[in-house]
Parts: structure tokens; C-alpha cells; sequence
């Protein structure tokens, strides 16, 4: 088995020892509406394709979830991955502004 990463472009958690807890996407059947935030989140932080869906190996680092700790229940801040500050910096600003590239 190789090493897990998270599937968060930049996220700084990935390359390093597994001490981090990842996380599975929640499944089709079981969750889907919560499966469907998770990957609408990924999609706009990694800025991939509006077709791309999680693999079975992909994974969200603990780092993302507030408590460090996913939540299936739909009230909580932890039902969907919100916190991106272990993404390389300059690119999260650069998301969180909008802005266009400048180098
Ligand atoms: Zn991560």
C-alpha cells in the first residue's frame, strides 16, 4: 500500500508521516447529500473540473474538518470540510480574494 494523501491540492499534510487522520469520502448510498458538499468543496478549492468525482483511495485530511473531525450529522460546523488554511498560502489568498495570477 502506498502512503494516503489528502486529496486537497497544496494541503501541506501530504508527503509528511501519517500521524494526520484521513478521512474516506461519505458513500453514495449512505450519505449522499453529504457526499455531494464534499466533493463541491474539493472541486472549488482544487479548482479541478466540474466532472470530477472522488476516487475509492481519496481522501480529506483531518486538518480540514473543524474539531479535526468529520460529523454526519448535518448541523454540525464538521459535516463538511471548511478549513483550508494548511493549503499553501499564497494560492488560498489568492482564492479567498478572487484574484487573478500575478507571477
Ligand atoms: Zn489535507
Amino acid at each position: 500500500m502506498g502512503h494516503t494523501t489528502c486529496c486537497i491540492i497544496n494541503c501541506r499534510k501530504n508527503g509528511k508521516n501519517n500521524a494526520n487522520h484521513f478521512f474516506k469520502f461519505p458513500e453514495l448510498r449512505k450519505a449522499a447529500a453529504q457526499r455531494a458538499l464534499w466533493i463541491r468543496t474539493v472541486r472549488k478549492i482544487n479548482k479541478s473540473d466540474p466532472g470530477w468525482e472522488p476516487k475509492d483511495h481519496d481522501r480529506i485530511c483531518q486538518s480540514h474538518f473543524v474539531g479535526e473531525n468529520e460529523s454526519k450529522d448535518a448541523s454540525s460546523p464538521a459535516y463538511v470540510p471548511t478549513l483550508f488554511a494548511d493549503v499553501t498560502p499564497h494560492q488560498w489568498y489568492r482564492q479567498q480574494a478572487g484574484l487573478k495570477r500575478w507571477d
